[in-house]
């Protein structure tokens, strides 16, 4: 069955008694036992609660994993995934990192004896050179944020498998509607939900995806150990999310192509970063490996003055950080998203102050054109 369909089937057949079309939200912190040594199948709801067991189930089987996990936010499903390992253990990232994972790495878990090397994980060559006897996993972006490097999936897997490491996909900006990690050689796939998949700008979630049920086994000891669940009112938010995500994307991955489009057109925009567009990078492996190019741009202006002239003027596109909403979304990530990667690195990977980030949402294309055009002239 497509994702499409999939999506919109999450929690249709819950509730056989009444047919309600929609799991209920089950607002409740524990369940009454039926008999002595005798449960529901529901005992607390930091254990399991049937809105988010719907949510759960219905992530995995879009993803085609064992089980899927459900968290209180992206950066809560990713520290759940560091108790999957021990002081001593390495870990090799991808340098263009999110910014709250790059400070969670650094800040948080360095202390608890992990270590991390931050590499261009699209250089094979220099990641296998890497791999020390104690690393244990490879994290990566599938898309990353904000230049929108394309990771070769499969050779990275094949690099993991050859050295028996764990590999774990940061897959918000995609969703399985745009790309399944765990068909692509992934143990592990994540999302901040609060991205494409709620896709609403209005909850804040983070989901997990596991291929093979006994490590499944040990996430959910965690989960339910450390207790960053999401709770049930945003479980339902997210799978109402869910629903519709193929046609956001599908949307907003049209819209995103016009503009990159237009803002390569423009004679004060002087770099477009769109995978879509042909001539980025990672255009030819993109194309080979993902349904779409997503609806992310980054865009590089003139002079440092136009950047606030942009982010003051546009009326419809907000100036707000977070992406993958329906509303369009401009930020600066220079001083917001990647306020915490190292300057250097930040100047490495071409975040100056120059550059704007652009999440394109479901309006009318040429309303946001007209947008940005009244913004920057
Ligand atoms: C937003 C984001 C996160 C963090 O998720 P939250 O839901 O904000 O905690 C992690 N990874 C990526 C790629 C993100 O964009």
């Amino acid at each position: 069955m497509n994702i499409a369909t999939q999506a919109v089937q999450i929690g249709l057949e819950w509730d056989n008694r009444t047919g309600a079309v929609t799991v209920p939200i089950y607002q409740t912190a524990t369940f009454r036992h039926p008999g002595l040594g005798q449960s529901t199948g529901y005992d607390y709801s930091r254990s399991g609660n049937p809105t988010r067991q719907t949510l759960e189930d219905g992530i995995a089987r879009l993803d085609g994993a064992a089980r899927g996990f459900a968290y209180a936010s992206g950066m809560a499903a990713i520290a759940n995934l560091l108790l999957l390992f021990k002081s001593g253990d390495h870990l090799i990232v991808t340098e263009d990192l999110y910014g709250g994972t790059c400070r969670l790495f650094d800040k948080i878990f360095t202390q608890y004896g992990l270590s991390f090397s931050y590499l261009d994980t699209s250089n094979i060559a220099e990641v296998s050179a890497a791999i020390l006897p104690s690393t244990k996993a490879i994290f990566i972006e599938t898309l990353t944020n904000p230049l929108l490097k394309f990771a070769d999936l499969r050779a990275i897997s094949a690099l993991c498998k050859s050295n028996n490491l764990l590999l774990i996909a940061d897959n918000t900006f995609l969703t399985p509607y745009l790309l399944r990690p765990l068909d692509m050689g992934a143990d592990i796939a994540l999302y901040s939900a609060t991205k494409y998949l709620a896709g609403h700008n209005d909850t804040v979630a983070g989901l997990v995806t596991v291929k093979d049920p006994a490590l499944a086994e040990l996430v959910y000891f965690h989960q339910n150990s450390v207790g960053a669940v999401l709770g049930p009112q945003d479980s339902w938010l997210t799978i109402r999310g869910i629903k519709t995500l193929a046609i956001r994307m599908d949307r907003q991955q049209e819209n995103a192509g016009r503009i990159a489009e237009w803002l390569a057109g423009h004679p004060r925009i002087t770099k477009v970063y769109y995978p879509g567009l042909k001539n980025h990078t990672d255009h030819n492996l993109m194309a080979r490996d993902s349904r779409g190019f997503c609806a992310m741009i980054a865009f590089e202006v003139d002079r440092h003055e136009l950047v606030e002239q942009i982010l003051m003027k546009t009326k419809l596109i907000s100036f707000a950080e977070s992406l993958g909403g329906v509303e369009s979304l401009i930020t600066f990530p220079q001083v917001q998203t990647h306020a915490d990667i190292p300057p250097e690195l930040r100047a490495r990977l071409g975040i100056n102050n120059l550059l704007l980030r652009l999440s394109v949402g479901i309006e009318d294309c040429d309303d946001l054109i007209e947008d940005l055009h009244q913004a920057i002239d």
